[in-house]
């Protein structure tokens, strides 16, 4: 486990920035009260700042088609980070995990050393966060149903939100000696996760 791996999986952490500025756009911000925009920014700053790579200013648009989006690219010149999440009024707060999920599509679009896909985004982000943070289970990795549906249950959450945790920075460490280290995490966290809810 090299040391610059393992500061891939808990962000720069000597660098103690603040969370990015967020810029609401309108349609955003139209559809949300003062109360569900403080209670956005709180949520969000809470994930953000294990992402202290991503400074400066993230624009927070409205989607009605995803649970979360993710944008990058240029306008007149300029670099911009956006992402964009369901109308506040209508679906309440993102979950902690989706805006975790989407911060780290940011950090894949600059970090050139993790890979592009869905999954492996899924799998970084369970690294990044803390258990306590995971209040969603991964959006793309496969896991049995029954365990999907007791992820958020009070007697089994905690253990397999770590379960979830451990495994994934044991997953991503060691990435480079192992290519399906994606199904290897699907296939170690299954077996650990009917172990947690079977109570053995
Ligand atoms: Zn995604």
């Amino acid at each position: 486990m090299s040391r610059a791996r393992v500061d891939v999986a808990n962000g720069p952490a000597e660098d103690p920035s603040p969370p990015p500025n967020l810029n609401f756009t309108k349609p955003f911000l139209d559809r949300a009260n003062a109360k569900l925009i403080g209670e956005f920014t709180a949520r969000f700053e809470s994930v953000a700042i294990h992402f202290s790579e991503l400074k400066g200013e993230i624009r927070i648009g409205m989607t009605t088609s995803y649970n979360g989006l993710a944008l990058t690219g240029t306008k007149g010149g300029a670099a911009f980070d956006k992402l964009c999440f369901p109308p506040l009024c209508r679906k309440g707060l993102p979950s902690r995990y989706v805006i975790g999920h989407e911060l780290m599509h940011l950090v894949q679009s600059k970090d050139g050393s993790i890979p592009l896909t869905e999954r492996s985004c899924d799998i970084f982000t369970l690294a990044r966060l803390p258990a306590s943070l995971l209040d969603h289970p991964p959006l793309y990795l496969r896991m049995p149903r029954e365990v999907r549906a007791a992820w958020n249950s009070p007697a089994f959450h905690r253990e397999l939100a770590e379960a979830a945790h451990l495994l994934a920075i044991e997953a991503m460490v060691t990435r480079k000696e192992n290519a399906r280290y994606i199904s290897w995490w699907e296939r170690r966290f299954s077996e650990k996760a009917a172990r947690i809810i079977g109570g053995r």
